[in-house]
């Protein structure tokens, strides 16, 4: 399984791609924004799963989702939030714009262990 993590912290990067070594997943794409997250899929084509920010520069999260969204190939492209952005109206708004699953920052690692695994099953 390929994976896509889209965020503008490289430290949160790092421990999602960390988090998703040791779940034995190896090949993992990143991306700074939701600009570079677009490229990224048009070079490669697609992945599995996108794991993304929603707070970042150039292109937000939810800006990033809503623009797959509107793509042929990516309409359906499996997508976990990883935010600060806890209020309801946020989860909503997210839901709205195509997501598939949530994660609020901080999480432990057997939360996110847990996503990952009902998001790949879904
Ligand atoms: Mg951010």
């Amino acid at each position: 399984m390929r994976f896509l993590v889209v965020d503008d912290s490289s430290t949160m990067r790092r421990i999602i791609i960390n988090t998703l070594n040791k779940l034995g997943h190896q090949d993992v794409l990143e991306a700074g924004n939701g600009r570079e997250g677009i490229e990224r899929l048009s070079n490669v084509g697609s992945v599995d799963l996108i794991i993304t920010d929603w707070n970042m520069p150039e292109m937000s999260g939810i800006d990033f989702i809503r623009t797959l969204r509107a793509m042929d190939n990516h309409k359906n492209l499996p997508v976990l939030m990883v935010t600060t952005n806890a209020a309801k109206d946020d989860i909503v708004q997210a839901m709205e714009a195509g997501v598939n699953h949530y994660i609020v920052k901080p999480f432990t690692p057997d939360t996110f262990k847990d996503k990952i695994q009902a998001a790949m099953t879904k």
